[in-house]
C-alpha cells in the first residue's frame, strides 16, 4: 500500500471502470486576440457558428431528452440577443474571449438567481454553451479523452459527454456535479459509471484510476492489492448484472412463485424506443408534464404522443398520468411562482385551476384510448372532490366528442396515492378505478424531507416504518375492496426497497427502465 489516494463521493450512475485519468480542464487561457475589433467580432461570430454546427451534428445522433437539451442550447445560440452584449464590449475594446465570457456569466448569474426552478436548471446549459464557444474561439478543444479513460474534473458539460466515445468503457469522476444533472441522466441512460461530489480538492495524478460507481468512490494510483480487490468487486457486480439481464427476459415472480407485475415509467414517447415490450408488463406511469417542455403542446401533439406509446405497447396496459406540473417540475406558461412549490399549486390542483389546458389533454387522452388498453390517473389528489371534478370534465369532453362524431373511449380513471391524506383514509376514494402509490412524494410528505434536498436525504426513506405502514394499509384496502393497487415511485426499482414493498402486499410495480433488470432480479430473490 502506501501512496494511493482514496476519494469518496456519491454514485450518480452505477458501475465500475478502470482506466487512465484524463483531466477535464478548460482551454480558454490559450486565446490570442486579433488585431482589430472588427476582426474580433468576425472571430466570435465564426466561433458561434462552429459551436452551432457542432451542436447540430450532435443532435443528429441523439433522441429523447438529450436531443431536447441540445435543441434548447442551439436555440439559445441562435438568439442574437445572447451575444449582443459581447459585441458591444468588443467594440469598446474588450478581447472576444473575455467579452463572450462576461456576457454569458451575466446571463448565467441571472438564471441561477431565478425563483423559477426551470431557469435555475437551465443555467447548466448556458455554462455548456459558454465553454463550447470558448473552445471554438481558441480552436483548443483540448485532446480527446483516450478510450476507456476516467474523466476527472470539477464538472463535465453534457455536450462533452455526448461527444465522448464510451464504446470501450471509461467513466466520470467529479469533485462537484450532481446526480440530478443532465449529465448524470445521460450517463445512466448510456450505462457510463459516474461519481459526483468527490471529497477532495486533489489534482488527480496521471496514471490509473479505479472508479467504483456502485458505492461512490475513486482510487488514484492504486496499489496492487487495491487493484485486485477492485477487480473482484467489479466482476461480482457484472455477474449480478448478468443475472439481472437474464431475469429481464422473463415475467417477474418471487422466489416462492408469486407473480409480480413489473411495468416501466416513461416520460417521453421516445423513451420506449430502447425498451423491448416483451421484457415488461406495460407502462405503469407515463409522466406527461415533460411533453409540456417550453411550449404547451396542442391536442394533436398530445394525441400523437399517447397513441405512439399505445401502439408500441401492442395491447399491454398503459397508464398515462395527467400533467403533474409544478413542484420540482415547472412548466413555463403554466406553473406559478410559489414560496413552497411542493405544497402549492401542482398536479391535479393546477389542472383544475386551468381547465382550458386540462380539457385539451383530456380530449387527446379520450381519442388515444381507442388505440389500446389505456388507463388514466390523476396526480396529487388530496380530497375526493378533486377526483369527482376531474371525472366530470372527462364525461363532459366525452359527450362533446360524441356530439362531434369523433372516435373516443372512456378509459378507467384512477388516482395517485402520494398525498398522505389519501394513504391515511383510502376509503374516501373507493370510487377510483385504481390506485397507484407515488412513493417519491408520499415519502417526502410523510417524512417532511424534500425529495431534492441532499441535506435531508437520510430522512427521505421509503423503508421508514411510517411510510411502509401507509403503503401496507393502501395495499390491504385495495385487496379488500377489489381496487387494483400499484406503486410507481422510484422505490419500485430499488433492489434494497423491493423486499419491504412485497412484504407490504404490493404485487404490481412500475420502475425506471434502467432499473427493470435489477428490479426483476431482486423480486426473484424475495420469499413472500
Ligand atoms: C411519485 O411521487 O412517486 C411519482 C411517481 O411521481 P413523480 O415522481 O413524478 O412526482
Ligand atoms: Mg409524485
Amino acid at each position: 500500500m502506501g501512496s494511493s489516494i482514496r476519494l469518496t463521493g456519491t454514485a450518480a450512475s452505477p458501475g465500475y471502470a478502470e482506466g487512465p485519468v484524463f483531466r477535464l480542464t478548460s482551454h480558454a487561457a490559450a486565446y490570442r486576440p486579433r488585431a482589430t475589433p472588427d476582426e474580433e467580432i468576425e472571430g466570435l461570430t465564426e466561433a458561434i457558428g462552429t459551436a452551432s454546427a457542432h451542436l447540430a451534428d450532435l443532435i443528429d445522433g441523439t433522441s429523447g431528452e438529450a436531443a431536447d437539451m441540445l435543441e434548447f442550447q442551439l436555440a439559445m445560440l441562435s438568439d442574437d440577443s445572447l451575444a449582443s452584449p459581447a459585441f458591444v464590449a468588443i467594440r469598446a475594446g474588450a478581447a472576444a474571449d473575455r467579452a463572450w465570457s462576461d456576457a454569458l456569466d451575466a446571463e448565467i448569474a441571472g438564471y441561477e438567481s431565478s425563483d423559477d426552478a426551470y431557469f435555475r436548471a437551465r443555467s447548466a446549459d448556458l455554462k455548456d454553451i459558454r465553454q463550447q464557444v470558448l473552445d471554438a474561439l481558441t480552436a483548443a478543444h483540448g485532446p480527446a479523452a483516450p478510450s476507456g479513460a476516467i474523466l476527472f474534473g470539477e464538472d463535465i458539460a453534457p455536450t462533452r459527454f455526448l461527444a465522448t466515445d464510451w464504446s470501450k468503457g471509461g467513466g466520470i469522476a467529479l469533485t462537484m456535479g450532481s446526480s440530478a444533472s443532465h449529465v448524470a441522466m445521460l450517463a445512466r441512460a448510456r450505462g457510463v459509471p459516474m461519481v459526483v461530489g468527490l471529497t477532495s480538492a486533489v489534482t488527480a495524478p496521471a496514471g490509473v484510476a479505479l472508479l467504483d460507481a456502485e458505492h461512490g468512490g475513486v482510487v488514484l494510483e492504486p496499489a496492487a492489492d487495491e487493484m485486485e480487490a477492485f477487480r473482484r468487486a467489479a466482476e461480482a457486480y457484472r455477474a449480478r448484472r448478468r443475472v439481472a439481464e437474464d431475469a429481464v427476459a422473463r415475467p417477474a415472480s418471487s422466489a416462492n412463485g408469486i407473480r409480480v407485475r413489473t411495468m416501466v415509467n416513461i416520460a417521453h414517447p421516445s423513451d420506449v424506443e430502447r425498451i423491448d415490450i416483451a421484457t415488461c408488463d406495460g407502462v405503469g406511469l407515463m409522466r406527461t408534464e415533460f411533453l409540456f417542455g417550453t411550449t404547451l403542446p396542442d391536442e394533436e401533439t398530445q394525441y400523437r404522443a399517447y397513441r405512439a406509446v399505445l401502439d408500441w405497447a401492442a395491447g399491454r396496459p398503459v397508464t398515462i398520468r395527467t400533467a403533474d406540473a409544478g413542484g420540482d417540475k415547472p412548466v413555463p406558461g403554466l406553473t406559478v411562482e410559489e414560496g413552497n412549490p411542493f405544497l402549492g399549486l401542482r398536479g391535479i390542483r393546477l389542472s383544475l385551476a386551468r381547465p382550458d389546458i386540462f380539457r385539451l389533454q383530456i380530449r387527446a387522452l379520450l381519442r388515444a384510448a381507442t388505440h389500446g388498453d389505456l388507463k388514466v390517473m390523476f396526480p396529487m389528489i388530496a380530497v375526493p372532490e378533486e377526483y369527482t371534478q376531474a371525472c366530470a370534465l372527462f364525461a363532459e369532453e366525452a359527450a362533446a366528442l360524441d356530439a362531434a362524431g369523433v372516435a373516443h373511449r372512456m378509459p378507467p380513471l384512477g388516482i395517485m396515492v402520494e398525498v398522505p391524506s389519501v394513504a391515511i383514509a383510502p376509503e374516501l376514494f373507493a370510487d377510483a378505478a385504481f390506485l397507484s402509490i407515488g412513493s417519491n412524494d408520499l415519502t417526502q410528505y410523510v417524512m417532511a424531507a424534500a425529495r431534492d434536498n441532499t441535506a435531508v436525504a437520510a430522512l427521505n426513506r421509503v423503508t421508514n416504518p411510517a411510510v411502509l405502514r401507509l403503503i401496507e394499509a393502501v395495499a390491504t384496502f385495495g385487496r379488500d375492496n377489489r381496487i387494483p393497487v400499484s406503486l410507481c415511485g422510484d422505490a419500485g426499482g430499488d433492489p434494497a426497497a423491493i423486499p419491504a414493498l412485497l412484504q407490504a402486499g404490493l404485487r404490481d410495480l412500475s420502475v425506471a427502465p434502467a432499473q427493470l433488470a435489477l428490479a426483476k432480479a431482486a423480486i426473484s430473490g424475495v420469499t413472500v
